[in-house]
């Protein structure tokens, strides 16, 4: 067989990778290392065990938080959460309104295998009335300069689901594109 072309540039490997599979990369101090490329892939069997209601819900349509069962507490988190953070306490699910308000955001890059195709895709913090802490999603269906923080957004949920956190997206609440503020 054929020796491996050689490249002093690591970019340089990369697209012989691509091409052929197989290079060699050879280092400032001349050591040549080959390098190959080869698929690889893994088939997790995982346990959502005490989450399993957050993604059930998601595949009915609806978004579930949880709130703390102690008196003088109630903390409502906007997602799964087995005790609460503020004092320990046991919580139990609760639905969480599918509209809520951008509290921050995101435009990524760059990201996992999963979100690839949708590439560069906007993550939010999504804040909602009554909770106390933040969903973190993907926000479509609006470009970087077109998020706000404030903006009024609404959950749209995948009608075949697979149980995993890319069920849920939120979009821009059609209802709320007049309440953007004014610069001051
Ligand atoms: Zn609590």
């Amino acid at each position: 067989m054929k020796r491996p072309r050689v490249f002093e540039k690591f970019r340089d490997v990369q697209a012989e990778l691509e091409r052929s599979g197989r290079a060699i990369f050879r280092d400032a101090k001349g050591v040549e290392s080959l390098v190959i490329r080869y698929p690889y892939s893994i088939t997790y069997i995982h346990s959502y065990a005490e989450d399993s209601p957050f993604f059930l819900g998601l595949a009915e349509g609806r978004l579930m938080g949880s709130r703390c069962t102690k008196k003088g507490c109630r903390f409502v988190y906007a997602t799964p959460r087995g005790h609460c953070m503020v004092c320990g306490g046991a919580t139990q699910w609760l639905e969480m309104p599918k509209v809520g308000r951008v509290h921050s955001w995101t435009t990524c890059h760059y990201g996992s295998e999963a979100f690839l195709k949708e590439t560069p895709y906007n993550l939010a913090l999504i804040e909602f009335d009554g909770a106390g802490s933040l969903l973190l999603v993907r926000l479509k269906q609006a470009t970087e300069q077109e998020i706000y923080v404030g903006m009024p957004v609404e959950a749209r949920f995948d009608p075949e689901p697979t149980f995993s956190v890319t069920d849920v997206w939120f979009v821009p609440s059609p209802s709320g594109n007049a309440q953007r503020p004014v610069p001051p």
